[in-house]
């Protein structure tokens, strides 16, 4: 079967990550067609926008993207066209497994955690106010005393809608995969209501599935009961911006960015992309672990049903890692990252 997937390079390291990514599933014997589209800098330069509608149409057309990492610019710019995507294509769950493989270099054993992230609403929804606008004035009035007359606000909603199918999405995913528990993480005990209201939707849709255990922790707690005894815990389900921070903790655990997978999942999307971003001191040193986004595209693999070659580049990927010959700098090596994917594809074939 012919597969026809949307690629977006990305800008920083990600074009070379793409192309090696490219280069070992050539290796795997399945039929791919990728459909390649800018966006981020590239697309900036060509069309004056970092996400151009043909990406969204050739997504839409698709169904599947992978994706290499673009840069935010910090403070002015571009809004970030991570956060675009996900909302324009209601890509509301992210995905994000954090397990050990052996040879990386971390002071855990036996992490395997999956985080499962809302994507659309909290703080990440985009609604921001500048200081001194109208509708900050106007919230700033609301607040009675609250708030100083200068600040800028920025909007936190979370959904009844929102939280129920992230939380059903998390359900399911711990059925299809097995998993015994899903620990919901907020900051409900100052955030009552919306923070709450997410715990209270996590805890009704729990009652539907009495086969998983589920539990509750604040996000200041659970950042010292992971660092401190990260076996303990199976799903992380958290509201967007805990999620993205909790997700760079777990990269962590596991050996850093370099190692972090990750997916974006809709009802009628998906896409691929490793957590880390384009790292731009890196760019263009072939220096940076391609190991993130090869296993994003090991999801990627399973997703479109290919099970076992996602499973082949896993063994070959988790291999090279521990021989811990050829691999990159994260993983107390020299190799360009470039080798460490020969080495991978020789795996591959023998
Ligand atoms: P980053 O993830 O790009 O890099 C932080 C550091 O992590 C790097 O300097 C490097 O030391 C390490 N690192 C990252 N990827 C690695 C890899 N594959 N192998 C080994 N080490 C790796 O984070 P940042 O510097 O905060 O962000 C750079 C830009 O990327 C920003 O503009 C940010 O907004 C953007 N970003 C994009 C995405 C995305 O596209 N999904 C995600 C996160 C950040």
């Amino acid at each position: 079967m012919k597969y026809r997937i949307t690629l977006i390079p990305g800008d920083g390291v990600g074009p070379e990550l793409v192309n090696i990514v490219k280069k070992v599933i050539e290796n795997l014997n399945v039929d791919i067609e990728w459909e390649e589209v800018d966006a981020g800098e590239p697309a900036m330069e060509k069309y004056g926008t970092p996400l151009p509608q043909q990406v969204i149409d050739s997504i839409k057309k698709n169904k599947v993207a992978l994706k290499g990492p673009i840069t935010t610019p910090v403070g002015t710019g571009f809004r970030s066209v991570n956060v675009s995507l996900r909302q324009e294509l209601n890509l509301y769950a992210c995905v994000r497994p954090c397990k050990i493989y052996p040879g990386v270099k971390t002071k855990y054993e036996n992490v395997d955690i999956v985080i499962i992230r809302e994507n659309t609403e909290d703080l990440y929804c985009g609604v921001e106010f500048p200081a001194f606008s109208e509708p900050a004035k106007y919230i700033i009035e609301l607040s009675k005393g609250k708030i100083f007359s200068d600040a800028a606000i920025s909007i936190k909603p979370i959904s009844k809608t929102g939280t129920m199918r992230i939380a059903k999405f998390a359900f399911e995913y711990a059925k299809k995969y097995n998993r015994k528990k899903i620990t919901a993480v907020t900051k409900a005990n100052i955030m009552k209501l919306t923070d709450g209201l997410f715990f209270e939707i996590c805890r009704e849709v729990a009652k539907n599935y009495p086969e998983i255990e589920y539990e509750e922790k604040l996000v200041d707690n659970m950042c010292m009961q992971l660092v401190q005894k990260p076996e303990l815990y199976d799903i992380l389900l958290l509201p967007n911006l805990y999620g993205d921070i909790v997700s760079d903790l777990c990269a962590g655990l596991v050996g850093g960015l370099g190692v972090a997978a990750g997916a974006n999942f809709g009802d009628e999307y998906a896409v691929f992309e490793a957590v880390h971003g384009s790292a731009p001191k890196y760019k263009g040193l072939n220096k940076v672990n391609p190991t993130a986004l090869l296993l994003s595209a090991k999801l990627m693999l399973e997703y479109i049903g290919e099970k076992e070659p996602a499973d082949k580049l896993e063994q070959a990927i988790s291999e090279v890692i521990k021989e811990g010959k050829c691999v990159t700098y994260d993983l107390g090596g020299n190799a360009k990252n470039y080798e460490m994917a020969e080495e991978i594809i020789k795996k591959l074939k023998s």
